[in-house]
C-alpha cells in the first residue's frame, strides 16, 4: 500500500496539563518557525519541503474541554481513512491517547516510539486518568499499540516501572543512549515528540524543564535512524509561555523538517 502526504493537523489543547497552561497556543508558532525564512525548507536527509505537493495542513481544530478527545479522535480517523499521514503540532501529551485510538482502527499491528523525559504511564494522576502524564497507561491497556518504545526516560518511578513491566513496555532511559539499533523496525510506526525530551538548555519552552536531557542533535540522529513505514506523528508539550526569544519554536520547526523528511524518504 502506497502510504498518502503528510497532513498537519493542529491541536490547540492544554486542559489536562498537571502543572503549567500553554501548550494550546502552540500549533501557529511551530508552522510559522517551520517556514522562517531564516532557514531554507530542505530537510538534512535531502526532501524539499516548500514543494506544493509535499505536505497538506487541515488547520487547526476547535476544541472544548467536553469534547476533545472524541473531535480529535474523529478528525484523524478520518485523516486516516483517506491513507494521509497526521502529524499533530501542539497539545499536551493527553492528546496522543485519542489520536492513538484512531491508529489503532487502521493500523492493529502499530510500534509506538515514543521521545520524552517522562514515562507518563500513571494510573492516574492528581485525580485525572487522562492527565498528561497518563496517555500511555490509556494506551497499553485499551491495547492500542502493538509495541511501545520509550526513548530518553529520566523520571522513572516505582510505580510507573510496575506499569511498564504489566504492558510491556521498552523503556530505554536516557543513561542508556545512544539506541540506534533498537529503532530497526518494521511494520507501521508512530512517533510521539514530548519536547521535554530535550535537555532545557536546548528548548527552555516547555512545561517541565528536565535536566540531564537530549541534544537537539542527538533527537535527529535518533529520528533519523528509525526504520518501518512512518504513518503518523505528533509534537507536544511546546510551551510558548516558557519559551526564550522563540528558541524552543524553531527547535520544534527543526524536528518538524525532519520527521517529515523521514516520512518522504524511501
Ligand atoms: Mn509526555
Ligand atoms: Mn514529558
Amino acid at each position: 500500500m502506497k502510504l498518502g502526504s503528510p497532513v498537519l493537523l493542529g491541536i490547540p489543547f492544554d486542559a489536562n496539563s498537571s502543572y503549567l497552561r500553554g501548550a494550546a497556543e502552540a500549533p501557529p508558532l511551530i508552522r510559522e518557525a517551520l517556514r522562517c525564512e531564516s532557514s531554507n525548507s530542505w530537510s538534512e536527509t535531502g526532501v524539499e519541503l516548500s514543494e506544493p505537493s509535499a505536505f497538506l495542513d487541515s488547520g487547526d481544530l476547535r476544541l472544548s474541554p467536553d469534547t476533545a478527545f472524541a473531535v480529535i479522535e474523529a478528525e484523524v480517523a478520518s485523516i486516516l481513512r483517506k491513507n494521509e499521514r497526521p502529524v499533530s503540532l501542539g497539545g499536551d501529551h493527553s492528546i496522543t491517547y485519542p489520536i492513538i485510538r484512531a491508529f489503532a482502527g487502521a493500523y492493529p499491528d502499530l510500534t509506538v516510539v515514543h521521545f520524552d523525559a517522562h514515562p507518563d504511564l500513571y494510573d492516574e494522576f492528581q485525580g485525572n486518568r487522562h492527565s498528561h502524564a497518563c496517555p500511555f497507561a490509556r494506551v497499553m491497556e485499551g491495547g492500542f499499540a502493538k509495541r511501545l518504545i520509550q526513548l530518553g526516560i529520566r523520571t522513572m518511578n516505582d510505580h510507573q516501572r510496575q506499569q511498564a513491566e504489566r504492558f510491556g513496555v521498552e523503556v530505554i532511559e536516557m543513561r542508556e543512549l545512544p539506541a540506534i539499533a533498537k529503532l530497526k523496525l518494521t511494520g507501521p510506526v508512530y512517533i510521539s515528540f514530548d519536547v521535554d525530551v530535550l535537555d532545557p538548555a536546548f528548548a527552555p519552552g516547555i512545561s517541565h524543564r528536565e535536566p540531564g536531557g537530549m541534544s537537539v542533535r542527538e533527537v535527529i540522529t535518533h529520528l533519523q535512524a528509525i526504520t518501518g513505514n512512518l504513518v503518523g506523528a505528533d509534537i507536544v508539550e511546546y510551551n510558548p509561555k516558557q519559551d526564550i526569544s522563540g528558541l524552543t519554536a524553531m527547535v520544534c520547526g527543526k524536528i518538524l523538517k525532519e520527521i517529515l523528511g523521514r516520512m518522504m524518504t524511501r
